[in-house]
């Protein structure tokens, strides 16, 4: 790293050590990614991340642009400290019954697909992103994962006070100096100031109490940042136990992997800090809250405004649609596209809809026009069922295909078939006698040379 750290900025935090920190920035950062379990792949590593059933380091950084595996979404590309939020997720979650889980600044995806890969296909995520380019990018990382149980909004969080009770878990992984990231980002190096550290901290206040209403009372709530600073971390901690009514919660955490716990001064809930120093990973910073007060809403609507011929409708394309998948679903029709959603997320659609932007909910499954013309969605799906034909494609082709180049069809192929490598899905292809069709999504091709 070339910039010069700011200096002696941190000293108010927790077991600082200066020298340590200096000396861990001018190290190389790790390689980490965290497997897709539902997208099994034989993908190398060199060791796995403690904290984390499904992290493994690398022992180097490929180009992960020219992995068709990453394209699949066998794997999601993520530094290994942030996957600490599996411990919060699995020693507080009540898993006994289904969870409604709200990740609230969730782009480009990291958390989120970790959560998605706990989560049972009962559970029901929101995946929320307020900057519209950027909620466009947590789509597409979602579609690669490929999950029923995943929907994708564009709200700002005072939009979800009005799902007041709705959720059980709640993430704020908050937007924040973002002095944890230096050491892979040494530009942020010049954003920082302690200005804009106390800006940070205001505005993470601001997100938590719009969208606190929306936890239910004994609701969970994770607050995570990637900052250093005490301002974003401790004192937000005692903010939240002193001002929203909050409780601390404990994790256990494995001596070995170098968490560094902290007392906050005034409500003495705990914090968990990772230092690179101390752990192979960013700077993190994680606390687990539970909610006393509040309402409980297990559903914002309850009225059905489908009519019998909706009905009968709903049912014809349920059964037209129902061989691309190997679970049942519920069919829901939305501006033209029809959506899979589990069955029991059916129930939450209107109530949500008439309160949020939705980009995305369940799994897009295709039109009606003359024939079923399928979505990309359905092609990534963990779902897709195994009669759907598939073509399977070496990695040059693969690499061809992500490009959205025509894949040579002197191989017999007819009509739609999805374009696989190693037997996960890339997306959609139609093959012809004389030519082939590429119908990936142009967002998600490949811009760099292959070659
Ligand atoms: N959770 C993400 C992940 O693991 O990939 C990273 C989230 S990043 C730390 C914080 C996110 O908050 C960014 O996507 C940013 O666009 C969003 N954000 C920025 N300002 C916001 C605001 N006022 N309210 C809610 N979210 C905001």
């Amino acid at each position: 790293m070339t910039r010069p750290l700011p200096q002696n900025v941190f000293t108010t935090a927790p077991d600082w050590e200066e020298a340590a920190f200096t000396e861990a920035h001018q190290s190389p950062v790790p390689t980490s990614i965290r497997l897709n379990p539902f997208k099994p792949a034989d993908i190398p590593f060199e060791s796995k991340v403690p904290w984390s059933t499904y992290g493994r380091y690398l022992q180097e950084r490929p180009r992960f642009t020219l992995d068709p595996l990453f394209h699949a979404g066998a794997y999601y590309v993520q530094e290994a400290s942030s996957m600490l939020i599996e411990q919060a997720f699995r020693q507080i979650a009540d898993t006994s019954k289904p969870i409604k889980a709200l990740d609230l600044c969730a782009a480009p995806g990291g958390k989120s697909t970790l959560l998605a890969s706990l989560l049972k296909e009962e559970d029901l995520l929101i995946s929320n992103e307020v900057i519209q380019t950027r909620a466009g990018i947590l789509v597409e990382n979602m579609t690669r994962w490929g999950q029923l149980n995943t929907w994708v909004t564009n709200n700002d969080p005072k939009d979800f006070r009005r799902l007041d009770g709705f959720f059980d878990l709640m993430l704020v992984d908050a937007p924040c100096s973002g002095s944890g990231l230096w050491r892979k980002d040494p530009k942020a190096i010049d954003e920082w100031s302690p200005a804009n550290v106390n800006l940070c901290k205001e505005r993470q206040q601001r997100i938590l109490a719009d969208a606190l209403p929306a936890l239910k009372k004994e609701g969970i709530l994770i607050y995570a940042t990637c900052s250093f600073s005490p301002e974003e971390n401790e004192q937000m901690v005692d903010w939240l136990v002193k001002e929203q009514g909050l409780t601390g919660l404990s994790l256990e955490l494995d001596a070995s992997w170098g968490v560094t716990e902290t007392i906050a001064d005034q409500s003495q809930a705990k914090g968990y800090r990772c230092y690179p120093w101390k752990m192979k990973g960013e700077g993190f910073f994680m606390a687990v809250f539970r909610k006393n007060e509040g309402n409980v809403a297990e559903q914002l609507w309850t009225g059905s405004s489908k009519t019998k011929a909706d009905e009968k409708q709903m049912r014809q394309l349920t059964q037209l649609f129902q061989p691309f998948l190997n679970v049942p679903f519920a069919l829901l029709q939305h501006q033209e596209m029809n959506y899979a959603l589990h069955p029991e997320h059916r129930q939450h659609w209107a109530g949500l809809k008439s309160n949020l932007y939705i980009k995305k909910a369940g799994t897009a499954l295709g039109q009606l026009l003359k024939d079923i013309v399928p979505e990309h969605d359905l092609a990534m799906s963990i779902h897709l069922a195994k009669e759907v034909p598939r073509v399977q494609l070496d990695h040059q082709e693969a690499l061809h295909f992500l490009k959205k180049e025509a894949v040579q069809t002197d191989k017999g192929f007819k009509g739609w078939q999805v374009a696989s490598y190693q037997h996960l899905g890339l997306g959609w292809g139609k093959w012809m006698p004389n030519r082939m069709n590429n119908y990936l999504p142009k967002s998600h091709r490949i811009r760099m040379d292959i070659d």
